[in-house]
């Protein structure tokens, strides 16, 4: 029998092995690990609004008002009134009619699936969707078609033959590749044959469109029936947690089925406070998104010059695709050696033969910041 010593050999020996890093400090852009500072490229911290002194005072005041832990389920008595009207400020943000609080994405993805489907029905994911919407379609039970990358022909076609297609799902933003979803053309098809279609804006709330509506925003679409918005509140709202946002019927509809927003304990009230003070911030400070999208073309620009291979990311995500997992580790080894903090993606996060320098960029960055990661990645040689 294998052992599980075996195994992690095994992880080892291929360079998939997977170790924390201990930060000594808050999240930003230099990261205490260690003995050292570094500069980090490396967070969802889009904003730089994790370390807000308005959103920990928020925070504060909240656990002064409500204590700490809600200390039930949002059915039973955990439901305060710091969670409600930052449902209330989310729906009127995203302009749904309701919205609804989950502790994290991945649970309001599984909640969300497996209040909407049952076994008989089927669900139809990009294949390079989160793990999260991959096991939340698991857990409906589901009969789930995986379609090739954001493959509208394929999955038109898929869908002309199948038995009970209920719900279409996918990244708005791909998580390691950073390109947008087709999102108006999986509406209409979503519509044509009746279904809806789950949009999972991790990485585009707060972060795209004019307002940081999200990628709904940036890409003029309403968000009204057959869409469904799932967001993030621990990415670009820099706090925690992730909300459901939709009409009436389906807000109830999760109230009453979703499993994950049931059976376990609501968010603490204080969390809910310092997300609120963030969404204010995301809301009167277009200048961080202004500020994003500068860094990322004049990352581009100087990446192109230097021959790297960018992936088509208009985005605050911008991979540098190498072609093995040892290849990335030991171009992110050599960054860190410089004092710069990027990951190595590796499979199965992504798929074979694809590991890369997964490089992300925050409002907190400077071009000077920017300018010592490229010159880090020219002598690096990639
Ligand atoms: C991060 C992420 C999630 C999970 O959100 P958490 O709040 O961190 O659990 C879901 N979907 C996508 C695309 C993500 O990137």
């Amino acid at each position: 029998m294998k052992t599980l010593e075996d195994d992690l050999s095994r992880r080892h020996a291929q360079k998939l092995y997977r170790e924390r890093l201990v930060l000594e400090s808050p999240q930003g852009v230099e990261v205490h690990v260690g003995e050292t500072w570094l500069l980090s490229f490396c967070s969802n911290d889009y904003l730089g609004l994790a370390n807000d002194p308005r959103v920990i005072a928020a925070f504060q005041q909240g656990a002064q008002r409500y204590g700490v832990g809600a200390g039930a389920s949002h059915l039973v008595s955990g439901h305060s009134r710091a969670h409600h009207a930052l449902e209330e400020e989310l729906a009127d943000f995203v302009g749904a009619e309701r919205a609804l609080l989950f502790s994290t994405g991945y649970m309001a993805n599984l909640g969300a699936l497996s209040a909407l489907t049952d076994r008989n029905d089927a669900i139809f994911e990009d294949r390079l969707n989160h793990a999260s919407l991959i096991d939340a379609a698991r857990l409906a039970r589901a009969k789930v078609t995986r379609f090739p990358h954001a493959d509208i022909n394929r999955l038109a076609s898929m869908l002309a033959h199948a038995p009970r297609p209920k719900l279409i799902t996918t990244d708005a933003v791909f998580s390691m590749d950073g390109d947008i979803a087709p999102l108006a053309e999986f509406s209409d098809l979503a519509a044509k044959h009746n279904m809806r279609l789950l949009v999972d804006d991790a990485h585009g709330f707060g972060v795209l469109g004019k307002n940081g509506r999200g990628t709904l925003e940036h890409l003029d679409l309403p968000l009204a029936p057959p869409v469904i918005l799932m967001g993030t509140l621990g990415k670009a709202l820099g706090v925690f947690g992730a909300f459901v946002a939709g009409e009436e019927a389906l807000i109830e509809t999760l109230i009453q089925r979703a499993r994950t927003y049931i059976y376990t304990t609501a968010l603490p009230p204080a969390v809910a406070e310092a997300v609120r003070a963030s969404l204010r911030i995301v809301r009167e400070e277009g200048w961080r998104r202004e500020r994003l999208r500068a860094l990322v073309a004049h990352f581009r620009a100087g990446a192109e010059r230097l021959g790297l291979a960018l992936l088509p990311s208009p985005t605050p995500i911008q991979p540098v695709v190498l072609d093995s997992a040892e290849a990335a580790l030991r171009a992110s080894q050599r960054l860190r050696e410089q004092g710069i903090l990027v990951p190595a993606i590796r499979p199965p996060t992504v798929p074979e033969g694809s590991a890369r320098l997964r490089i992300t960029f925050s409002a907190a960055h400077e071009e000077a910041h920017v300018d010592r990661l490229l010159e880090a990645l020219s002598s690096v040689r990639i």
